[in-house]
């Protein structure tokens, strides 16, 4: 489940909870908090830091990862593998990378580093 960041839209008018901002764990599909659940002020979701200085936050990746995460747990391992490969091909993705690659060990394909001995 992906961390959001949430604050107030205008901190000096936000209660203890919201001026400065707070966490909170929700699904890819729920729909943004709009309103503090503390004061009731209006709120906007800010990118949560942590997740932002290591990669592209944009909601096309977290959909992609989302989507990966599902044919992982269905199973599906050869489809989570290509997905995975092609999107960290377009975003240079490392993790996604060694993701695809997991999954395509999983999916039964041999990526051993010695493919000479084919004889
Ligand atoms: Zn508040």
């Amino acid at each position: 489940m992906p961390i959001y960041e949430y604050q107030a839209t205008v901190p000096s008018k936000g209660c203890s909870v919201c001026c400065k901002g707070f966490e909170c764990i929700q699904g890819i599909d729920e729909d943004p908090l709009a309103h503090c659940p503390s004061c009731g002020r209006p709120i906007k979701r800010i990118i949560s830091r942590c997740h932002a200085a290591v990669i592209d936050p944009s909601p096309e990746h977290s959909k992609t990862e989302q989507r990966i995460a599902e044919y992982e747990k269905a199973g599906l391992y050869s489809h989570a593998a290509e997905l995975a490969d092609t999107y960290s091909h377009k975003t240079k993705d490392k993790l996604l990378k060694e993701r695809a690659l997991e999954n395509y060990k999983k999916a039964g394909y041999n990526f051993d580093s010695d493919t000479s001995d084919e004889s």
